[in-house]
Formats: structure tokens, sequence, C-alpha cells
């Protein structure tokens, strides 16, 4: 099984992705995740990336789509959390999985207003540890103890590209770039669209819910 998470930056497709993970037991695929691995152990392709990602800019076609192709062609049951971002990384996903006679069971797009993503990724905090990788926020979603991850007991810390300045620039970028992939989807018919009220108590659990039912109608 493959899905799709889209979304802006700071939607919760990190949040939601782990539950759908968990649900139907696929593996996490975030290559969000990957490059700030690659930046912490500042690696050749970490530094790369870092010139890009710190501006709020995407890492080029190129560069992600080989770092994927390395990764994504063993496994088997995969949420991907961040990939594709450009239509030329879709139709590269299309073949690389068609090499292999998988295809793509659903893509779920969680749609959020500008204004909340502003408010919602200025509050965001995430895990230390890379293997937890948990985010929390601090005005709706707090861990138990303050800075202090309720998954693993790591500290918390705001992520550096979640500065309202480079939020404002991945938001621009979401929408040259990334927003072109829902129509493509919808072509696609694979598209399932799911409306988040982050004002809600019960998102994470509705949205969840939702996303759920969506993959299975698909099954
Ligand atoms: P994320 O954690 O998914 O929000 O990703 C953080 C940053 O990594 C993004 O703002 C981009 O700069 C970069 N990035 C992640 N995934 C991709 C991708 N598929 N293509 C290009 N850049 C990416």
């Amino acid at each position: 099984m493959y899905i799709i998470m889209l979304g802006a930056p700071g939607s919760g497709k990190g949040t939601i992705g782990k539950e759908i993970c968990n649900k139907f037991n696929l593996v996490p695929f975030s290559t969000g995740n990957m490059f700030r691995d690659e930046i912490k152990r500042e690696t050749e392709l970490g530094k790369k990336a870092n010139e890009y990602i710190s501006q709020g800019n995407l890492v080029p076609d190129e560069v992600t789509i080989a770092m994927v192709q390395e990764q994504l062609s063993n496994l088997e049951n995969v949420l991907l959390d961040g990939f594709p971002r450009t239509i030329n990384q879709a139709e590269k996903l299309k073949e690389i999985l068609s090499k292999t006679g998988k295809n793509i069971t659903a893509v779920i797009n969680l749609r959020v207003p500008d204004e909340d993503i502003i408010k919602r990724t200025a509050s965001r905090v995430v895990c230390t540890n890379k293997d937890c990788g948990a985010s929390f926020n601090t005005i709706f979603m707090p861990p138990k103890k303050e800075g202090i991850c309720d998954v693993c007991g790591a500290p918390l810390t705001v992520r550096d590209d979640d500065k309202p300045e480079t939020t404002k620039k991945r938001l621009e970028t979401y929408y040259n770039s990334t927003e072109p992939l829902i129509s493509y989807y919808e072509k696609e018919g694979l598209l399932e669209q799911i409306d988040i009220d982050i004002y809600s108590p019960t998102t994470k659990e509705d949205t969840t819910n939702k996303a759920i039912e969506a993959i299975e109608r698909r099954l």
C-alpha cells in the first residue's frame, strides 16, 4: 500500500501520518525528516539541502529524487509525507512504482486556511530524538510536561524553518510548486480531501478517523 500525505507546511501531515502508519502498519517515509537527519550529520547532501530549507525553498528535484529513488525502491507499504512536492516528482514517483507493478492507494490532502497555518507553525515544537520525531503544539496540542516529549522523554525544540518569515516563504513555495498536485491527483482519481478545524479539541482524532475511512474505502 502506498499512501501520500499532501497539505501545506504545518497542516498536520506528520501527526496524522503517524496515526495512519500505526493503523495500517505502514513505514513512514518523510523527505523532510531525511533532510533534517542529513543536516544534523553534516553530510554533503545535508549541507546542500540546508541552503534551500533554511530559506523556505524546496530542495532541487534532482537532489530529492536521487535520495528518494535510492531509499524507496526496497520498501513496501509506505506512507509518503512531504514527497512528492512538485509535478515532476509525482511523475518520477509514478515511474519508480510502475517499474515494480505498484500503485498509489490514496492521496490524503489536509486543507487548512493560511492564517491557521501561520498560527500553528509558530507554536509547533518537535522532539529532538530523530527516532521519535513526535510533534506537539504549545497552544493546540501541548505536551504533558513543558519542553519534554510525551512519547520518549527527550527535549522538545522549535524547528528552524518554523520561524514566521520562513513559514510565509514556505507557504508561497507551497502554492507555487506543490498545490498543483491537488488537481494532478484529482485527475488520477486518487484524491481524498479533508478539511481541518485547528480550533476543535478533537481535530486530531476527527482528521485521523476521516483519513482512515477514506483509505479503507479504497482497499
Ligand atoms: P517538511 O518536514 O516536509 O515540511 O520538509 C521540510 C523542508 O524540507 C521543506 O520546506 C523543503 O525545503 C524540504 N523538502 C522536504 N521534502 C521535499 C521534497 N519532496 N522536495 C523538495 N524539498 C523538500
